[in-house]
């Protein structure tokens, strides 16, 4: 998608400090983090987010958390925890329309879920 943020960083057009890649996967540092780890995974077709997603998307979807949890042996936080969120909508502040799950740890995260 020519206007999408995200799509952009997967094409290399906009620089990001990339943690994880596969074929269908991208996996890069957030840009303004809320937590000593806080990593961006993306699928590399543009989906608008949880809400755009078909049956079709399953295996995706599927990969998508395995290699979250990948990423987190990586960024060491595999055994310490993390969190994973993917915001949908409004009321989610979801801010780039391209399907996307937050890992988020290195800290004791809040209990809170908001
Ligand atoms: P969301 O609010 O769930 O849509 O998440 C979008 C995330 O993208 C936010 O956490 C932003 O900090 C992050 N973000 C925005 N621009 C960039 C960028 N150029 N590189 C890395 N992360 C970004
Ligand atoms: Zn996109």
């Amino acid at each position: 998608m020519n206007d999408c943020l995200f799509c952009k960083i997967i094409a290399g057009d906009i620089p990001s400090g990339r943690v994880y890649e596969d074929e269908r996967i991208y996996a890069f540092k957030d840009i303004n983090p809320q937590a000593p780890v806080h990593v961006l995974i993306v699928p590399k077709t543009h989906l608008s987010g949880l809400d755009g997603l078909e049956e079709a998307e399953d295996r995706l979807l599927a990969s998508l958390l395995r290699a979250a949890h990948t990423i987190a042996a990586r960024e060491g936080v595999e055994t310490s925890g993390y969190r994973l969120i993917s915001n949908c909508g409004p009321d989610a502040c979801q801010s780039v329309k391209h399907l996307h799950f937050h890992l988020l740890g290195g800290k004791q995260l809040s209990e809170e879920m908001d």
